[in-house]
């Protein structure tokens, strides 16, 4: 292939200059490249149908012959408009085309084409409008259709694409060794680009598409382990402990099965050759906070300091409230770092930390500020990481020696994808909740019937709950949808003896905590806010949650913000207020309304919105796929985490048959900024 990375696209048969620029814009520069510009779709021109007999309001292929040459009339707006009658020996077929003045050079009487398109029948007669079409000696099986640009269409870059492969040596090299090709199963290279770009039955397309889709996720796994094996330190801070049998006894419940299996996972890294590289995932409500709280003791315990970093003021305080509970009356020194915090205490606190007067420091991203410095970090926590860049991640960590690195998620993703995601990190599941849970109620409702839902609010207001109301926008927008404060007024309407709150992110820090603690204390009942409450903030006594156009939200944020009820003795309730626009917004919500495991929200949000959500910032770091889909080749993508594992560990990648395959990784990973550790 390299013989072919030499060719620049200009050079090839019929593409010269101009349109090599198109190409290039395109990000095709060399013949190589073009092979590896997969078709974005296909046309099926294999099967074709009797027309009394095709698939009605579908595309489908016909094959029939032209009976009459096409009349032109000229309509509304000076738009051509020609008709023609076709046959295929049985049933006629009414073709209708605008504004094509070479219709009747293109279709001859008494010749026979396929023609694609939607049949449409009615009044007893078949009709398609538009269909593409071609000579029947012309049309194949199976045609590519590319993505295209302006002044570069499909068929062009088909053409281009016919003369590249004519260069293509016969057996071009392949970087997947045949003992690995023989063993998965996978098609020859040379193979796999022909008929990924014409194949002659769909049979030898999926074939050829495997292959290639296989390479491109082993490549990328092998890459993503590779830079994994790369940052493996030494651990300065190695922990002398098994389990901290001691910690149980400072909490007031006792841990779940996955809490313990989480904590002994982290300690056993803590205690090992390489700083500890963790996430735990876990559903909302399934206790991160605990065994984050018992890997900062351990850490304490042996001398050193710990920081855990949270995307929000009110969660950080959430978090101070909750390992200071813990862990304060044992001895250790917390503190609470926010951009709230006045100017004098954050003094104190820089002092303590530089002196190693403080063991745990809580906060936001103040704690990334260059006047923070710790006398010795050994432990950084984060979390909900998926609101952190990656950078801050590392900021932070870099105000320690290799400190370990535990992160916590509650965005459940498929374990494969997770593999993938933070290919960099070992991972702890957290799939157990803790004992007495009563899963939450959902109920979805449209607009005229808030009414209701606001005196079933009340009720539950007057039986002692409190409630979240979640409306999604802070300022008014051109959009008409309501700011937070005038909804709020309507709900004081709604409800006047209610005691309301208002939550939203451009309050000041202060003014948000003051009021997030009135009413984790009771005396705010309902709570009208944005999505700031949809990340970790704990008031058991909630119980009810309503959520206005919930079809603009993605369903593992949803499921977030429900997380943020049912998490007391209480039987919980959460309504969703949508006009649910389209049937896939009511299909969404349904499938929402039926579960409240996490992650199978988690695979349908992937189904409806494939896995960009997931990724979020850490997405950036994670090079293209061209041809591969995260989550319609599942299958295949396990197929190849498996295999990259076994070359891994059999250190196959140093030899020489591999040798290629290595040069694969280096190429895709250099074009990624930050991951390019190789
Ligand atoms: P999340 O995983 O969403 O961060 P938290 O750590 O905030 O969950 O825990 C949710 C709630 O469950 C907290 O009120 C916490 O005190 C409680 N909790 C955690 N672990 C247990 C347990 N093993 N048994 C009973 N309650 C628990
Ligand atoms: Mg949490």
């Amino acid at each position: 292939m390299r013989r072919l990375s030499g060719i620049a696209i200009e050079r090839l048969k019929g593409v010269g200059e101009k349109r090599g620029e198109l190409f290039r814009r395109l990000g095709v520069e060399t013949a190589w490249d073009l092979l590896r510009f997969y078709p974005r779709d296909y046309q099926d021109w294999s099967q074709t149908f009797p027309i009394d007999e095709a698939p009605r309001d579908q595309l489908c292929v016909v094959r029939a012959k032209v009976i009459s040459a096409p009349s032109m009339t000229r309509v509304k707006g000076g738009k051509l408009l020609f008709r023609l009658a076709v046959t295929d020996g049985d049933t006629d077929l009414h073709l209708t085309f605008f504004n094509n003045r070479y219709i009747d050079r293109l279709l001859l009487p008494g010749k026979t084409y396929l023609f694609r398109g939607k049949l449409g029948f009615s009044a007893g007669k078949y009709s398609m409008t538009m269909p593409e079409f071609a000579a029947e000696e012309k049309a194949h099986g199976i045609t590519p259709v590319y993505s295209s640009t302006q002044g570069l269409s499909s068929r062009q870059i088909g053409a281009a694409v016919a003369s590249a492969l004519g260069l293509m040596p016969e057996a071009p090299e392949d970087p997947l060794p045949q003992a690995l090709r023989e063993e998965y199963q996978l098609c020859h290279l040379g193979y796999a680009l022909k008929n990924v770009h014409f194949p002659r039955s769909q049979e030898d397309l999926d074939i050829a598409r495997r292959r290639l889709v296989f390479q491109e996720f082993l490549v990328l796994q092998l890459g993503l382990t590779m830079i994994k094996s790369g940052r493996r330190e030494q651990n300065l801070h190695r922990i002398p402990e098994r389990y901290p049998e001691d910690f149980a006894a400072l909490l007031p419940f006792r841990l779940t099965g996955a809490q313990q299996r989480a904590i002994a996972q982290g300690v056993k890294d803590m205690a090992g050759n390489s700083p500890m590289n963790r996430l735990i995932q876990g559903d909302v409500g399934s206790g991160k906070t605990a065994v984050a709280a018992a890997l900062c003791w351990v850490t304490a315990k042996a001398g050193w300091q710990a920081a855990l970093m949270a995307p929000t003021e009110i969660l950080a305080g959430q978090h101070y409230q909750s390992l200071e509970g813990i862990l304060g009356p044992a001895g250790l020194r917390c503190a609470l770092l926010t951009g709230g915090v006045s100017a004098g205490e954050h003094k104190r606190i820089h002092q303590g930390l530089a002196a190693g007067e403080i063991d745990l420091v809580i906060g936001t991203h103040a704690l990334i500020s260059q006047k923070v410095a710790f006398r010795d970090l050994a432990l950084v926590i984060t979390d909900e990481q998926h609101r952190f860049g990656v950078n801050q991640r590392v900021a932070l960590a870099q105000k320690g020696a290799s400190p370990h690195l535990l992160v916590m998620s509650a965005t459940p993703i498929p374990r494969t994808l997770a593999l993938m995601a933070y290919g960099d990190l070992d991972i702890s599941v957290l799939d157990e909740l803790p004992p007495g849970r009563r899963p939450v109620e959902t109920y979805l409702i449209g607009p005229d019937k808030r009414e209701r839902a606001f005196r079933y609010i009340q009720k539950h207001l007057d039986q002692g709950r409190q409630g979240y109301i979640v409306c999604p926008l802070i300022e008014n927008d051109e959009s008409g949808m309501m700011s937070v404060n005038e909804y709020a007024q309507l709900v004081r309407r709604a409800l006047p003896a209610g005691k309301i709150g208002v939550l939203h992110g451009k309050m000041k820090p202060g003014e948000k905590e003051s009021i997030m603690k009135s009413f984790a204390e009771g005396q705010i009942q309902l709570l009208v806010a944005t999505t700031v409450v949809e990340v970790g903030v704990d008031v058991p006594n909630a119980a009810i949650m309503m959520i206005e156009n919930a079809e603009r939200y993605g369903l593992s944020q949803l499921h977030q913000l429900r997380g943020r009820i049912g998490r007391g003795e209480h039987q919980s309730t959460c309504i969703l207020v949508s006009d649910y626009n389209s049937p896939e917004s009511l299909r969404r919500l349904n499938l929402f309304k039926s579960t409240n495991d996490g992650f199978a929200i988690a695979d349908a949000d992937l189904k409806f919105r494939g896995p960009g959500d997931f990724f979020g910032q850490r997405q950036h770091g994670l090079p293209q796929l061209k041809i591969a889909d995260m989550f319609g080749d599942m299958g295949l993508l396990k197929e190849a985490q498996r295999c990259a594992r076994r070359v891994f560990r059999r250190g196959a990648l140093e030899t020489k048959e591999y040798g290629a395959l290595r040069q694969e990784i280096q190429e895709l990973f250099s074009k990624t900024g930050d991951m390019v550790a190789l």
